[in-house]
């Protein structure tokens, strides 16, 4: 009796794996690598949506006027004045260009977040809350190593 029910339990694990398994493919299909110079630690944020270790990002003290972009496709994400210092030890931002981003909702280590990625290219950037300190409300808390900064000449 005991075998049997451990026998279907492990059938239906199986079964879900399957279920999902297209839909997982599906999501990872759309990121791709485009930037063939990601280290694995960019690779690990981007496309497994690691977290950088705060306070790392070389990004938190540029203070120069040009643009972010994504560091895998070079998408122009955020302008410079949005930036400013919200002392979480991550790049932060109160808006992001128009359409740069998509969103999901993350509930991944018992938060429910809202998740965003680039929308030219799949890759996870971070996570967006509504704490922000100018009229959008909005903090966008990214990781540094997913973006490249420009500086405008
Ligand atoms: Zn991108």
């Amino acid at each position: 009796m005991f075998k049997k029910r451990q026998t279907l339990k492990i059938i239906g694990t199986s079964l879900i794996s399957l279920l999902l398994l297209p839909y997982k493919y599906l999501y990872s299909a759309t990121k791709k690598i485009i930037n063939s110079e990601l280290t694995n630690e960019q690779k690990d944020i981007m496309f497994n949506e690691g977290t950088e270790r705060p306070f790392t990002s070389k990004l938190l003290e540029e203070k120069r006027v040009g643009f972010y972009h994504c560091a895998n496709c070079g998408a122009k994400l955020f302008a410079s004045n949005a930036k400013f210092d919200s002392g979480t030890g991550w790049p932060s931002f109160t808006e992001a260009l128009p359409g740069a981003f998509k969103t999901k909702i993350d509930f991944s280590f018992g938060m429910k977040r809202i998740e965003y990625h680039c929308a030219n290219c799949g890759v996870h950037h971070g996570h967006v809350f509504d704490d922000g300190p100018s009229s959008t409300g909005k903090r966008f808390c990214n990781n540094g190593l997913c973006l490249i900064f420009r500086p405008e000449n």
